[in-house]
């Protein structure tokens, strides 16, 4: 086969922002390889009941392609699926994908100065560049529960759902209550005879103000784009805002203060039952965790048939759980919202061997977790990672894409203008980056704050902050299209 100009490794948001940039670009031997059956990555495989993007979608989408037709402000997710796939039409990217491929291992091969690309069914590709966008919460991680495989009732994972499975009258016991659960756990109250929510650690839920777009409304979106612009320009900056919270803690902790307040009071609003509101009181400060929101999450909590178990688990049975005080609940149906292998199963999600044999995951295992920019890495030339470390840049996924598809541009453009074939991030400008990262994160929340109750996947496990850019999103994308060109070796 013809040597390509690029491989994407995944085909969601990040890998058809980078296509769309490399083609614009003028590149066109370009691979999109994805291990599921569609595009759209999370918002292909999660389908659970109640799913919705949680952040209004006027922010999480792509700057450069406003959706007008976004039916809420928090849409439900099959609308994001719609927007990717209509995107990658209008931008002509989606004939470079291919579903049902799941790549294993990239090597750079010194001789041919060359990405070799494995496919797991043994197929092997030869590409110049190397892009993995292969997100974040991507890999499911099962709970390390003891008879967890004993359990002769059904059991669902959420980014797995099987909704042929009718709930109606069930049993349900669901372990978790992070972001998904706290979508899940109301429409899983509403058809279940029984439910008992299992919480390790509490989360800070604070109200969830949508509203539906009306029509008409999306008619001047579409007809005065203007409009639009000036809906995102503030939900934008009730996010930023928050960052700034998160980012400077001592200037800034009131405002941490104040959030954590407010979802007390969402607490105090709508449960009376003291004990239950301890229970579901997080010992961490605000912003640790992936804060999130709900009108409807506590309520749910206090009707009659819904149980909160904060005892820990300590075993699974063929027809139950049983937790460490030996009460056993009888369920017919588990759930399992239990999250996703950031920090063992991703970085990087597929192997990846640079210059000199070098072991990416090996090496951020031994050296840190590390990225110039959140996006390259010295020994690993023509390869642009977007989910390296550092890379999330704010809350929404869509600020990361903006700046990495503007780093492309920036780089690929000067490979283009000096007839250059190879890129590499000096090992300089790769350590004064992290450098410059570690010293704004002393002043961070995250170093900060209380945050060692938390067990945020925020944190890796030497419980260091390297996930987050600890930058503003304005300063993410000036220098995605500024940084200097010397931070990089040309050939
Ligand atoms: P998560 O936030 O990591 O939550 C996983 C939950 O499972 C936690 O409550 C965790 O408890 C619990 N858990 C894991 N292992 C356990 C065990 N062995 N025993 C008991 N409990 C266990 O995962 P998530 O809820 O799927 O959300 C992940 C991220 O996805 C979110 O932060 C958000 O960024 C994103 N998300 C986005 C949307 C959206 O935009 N629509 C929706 C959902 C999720 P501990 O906290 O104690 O570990």
């Amino acid at each position: 086969m013809d040597t390509l100009d690029v491989v994407i490794v995944g085909a969601g948001f990040g890998g058809i922002g980078a296509a769309i940039q490399l083609k614009r670009l003028g590149y066109e031997k370009i691979v999109i390889l994805d291990r599921e059956a569609d595009l759209g990555g999370t918002w292909h495989v999660n389908s659970y009941p109640g799913l919705a993007v949680d952040i209004p979608a006027t922010t999480y989408s792509y700057w450069f392609e406003p959706n007008p037709h976004w039916s809420r402000l928090f849409p439900p997710g099959a609308e994001l699926q719609r927007y990717a796939d209509n995107v990658a039409n209008k931008y002509d990217v989606h004939r470079y994908m291919r579903f049902n491929s799941t790549v294993e291992c990239a090597r750079w091969d010194e001789d041919e100065r060359l990405w070799q690309v494995t496919l797991a069914d043994g197929e092997s590709l030869k590409t110049r560049f190397l892009i993995t966008a292969t997100g974040l919460l991507s890999q499911p991680k099962a709970p390390d529960i003891p008879g967890l495989e004993s359990f002769a009732g059904k059991v669902i994972y959420t980014m797995a759902w099987d909704h042929s499975h009718d709930l109606s009258g069930h049993r349900v016991g669901i372990i978790g209550t992070g972001a998904t659960a706290v979508q899940l756990i109301p429409e899983l109250a509403a058809k279940a005879a029984d439910l008992t929510v299992y919480q390790r650690t509490a989360t800070h839920v604070i109200p969830k103000i949508d509203m539906k777009i009306p029509v008409w409304l999306q008619w001047i979106f579409a007809q005065v784009p203007l409009v639009q612009r000036f809906f995102r320009l503030m939900t934008d900056a009730l996010f930023e805002l928050a960052l700034a919270t998160a980012l400077h803690h001592k200037g800034l902790r009131r405002l941490d203060i104040a959030m954590a307040d407010l979802a007390k009071i969402n607490r105090f609003i709508a449960i009376r039952d003291k004990e239950l509101r301890r229970k579901l009181t997080p010992d961490y400060d605000f912003g640790c965790k992936r804060p999130t929101w709900s009108s409807n999450y506590y309520p749910t909590l206090t009707k009659p048939h819904v149980h909160l178990e904060t005892n820990s688990i300590q075993r699974i049975e063929p027809d139950g759980i049983v937790t460490a005080d030996g009460h056993k609940t009888v369920i017919d149906t588990l759930v399992l919202a239990t999250g996703f292998d950031l920090w063992d199963a991703n970085f990087p999600a597929i192997e990846v061997i640079g210059r000199k044999g070098r072991n990416l995951g090996k090496w951020w295992r031994e050296n840190t977790f590390q990225a110039y920019q959140g996006v390259s890495i010295p020994y690993f030339p023509n390869y642009i990672a977007m989910c390296g470390p550092y890379h999330f840049s704010g809350f929404s996924y869509f600020n990361s894409i903006e700046y990495q598809m503007r780093h492309i541009d920036r780089l690929f453009g000067e490979l283009r203008r000096t007839g250059a074939t190879e890129f590499e991030v000096t090992e300089e400008a790769n350590a004064l980056f992290k450098e410059r990262v570690g010293k704004l994160l002393e002043k961070s929340l995250f170093t900060l704050g209380e945050c060692t109750n938390s067990r945020s996947y925020y944190f890796n496990p030497d419980g260091e902050a390297t996930l987050l850019r600890p930058t503003s999103t304005r300063n993410a994308i000036r220098e995605g299209s500024r940084f200097p060109l010397s931070d990089y070796r040309f050939r």
